[in-house]
Formats: C-alpha cells, sequence, structure tokens
C-alpha cells in the first residue's frame, strides 16, 4: 500500500487528503485570511466557509487511492499560461491540479480521464 501522504504536498491548497468537508471549512478558516485558490478575491472575514462551499467545494473531484480519499479542489490562481481565457481578458479558468504530477487540466472531466489512470494502477 503505497502512502499517499509521502507522495502528495499536503500544503497545497488545492487538494486535501483524508479529510471531510467540514474540516477542510474549518482549517482553511483558521488557516487563511483571504481564499487561497484565487487572486484579489475578497472574502468577508471569517466567512471563508460560504466563499469554499459556492466557487470551490462544489466542484471537487474525488479521488479514491488505495484507501485514501482525496479531495480535488478547483484552482482559480494564474498559475499556467493555458489558464488564462483569453489574454486580454486577463478572466482566469478554473483547474484542477493532478497531486501525483505536474499536469493541470481545465477540464472536469480531462482531469478524472487522467487521474484513471493512477487509480487503475492502484488497485492492480
Ligand atoms: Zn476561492
Ligand atoms: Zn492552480
Ligand atoms: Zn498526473
Amino acid at each position: 500500500m503505497t502512502e499517499v501522504s509521502s507522495v502528495i504536498d499536503e500544503t497545497k491548497p488545492y487538494w486535501v487528503v483524508n479529510k471531510t468537508v467540514e474540516q477542510i471549512i474549518q482549517e482553511y478558516t483558521s488557516l487563511y485570511s483571504t481564499c487561497p485558490l484565487c487572486e484579489h478575491i475578497k472574502v468577508p472575514k471569517n466567512n471563508i466557509g460560504l466563499h469554499l462551499r459556492t466557487v470551490h467545494l462544489r466542484f471537487i473531484i474525488e479521488l479514491l487511492v488505495d484507501e485514501n480519499l482525496i479531495y480535488c479542489l478547483p484552482c482559480k490562481l494564474k498559475c499556467a499560461p493555458h489558464v488564462l481565457r483569453k489574454k486580454s481578458t486577463g478572466i482566469l479558468r478554473g483547474h484542477y491540479h493532478c497531486p501525483f504530477c505536474e499536469k493541470i487540466l481545465t477540464r472536469s472531466h480531462s482531469f478524472k480521464g487522467h487521474t484513471a489512470g493512477y487509480l487503475i494502477e492502484a488497485i492492480l
């Protein structure tokens, strides 16, 4: 059995290992004063929970790897050139970071397709 926690950098805000949604909200509320997954977004003090629920947690992708539940949260930071919808507007695409490699995918179905490879590996 792979220790998923040794593979995944748990200091990153865009994935969480073996935590409930409630735990994520509690933790992020105590850790951050603005949303760690958005740029230039004003979040009312102590109200990151509401923002997380409406903007990020609704679009969470669950990965089950060796009995570890990994939640991947959509990130809205300027992490790569291709997350810019249009260079002129500077509007960013929500995207997902693969916890196992450097890949950043902007569509949830391509992210699921990409991570499916790891899940199959985990089962074998
Ligand atoms: Zn946010
Ligand atoms: Zn990102
Ligand atoms: Zn990957």
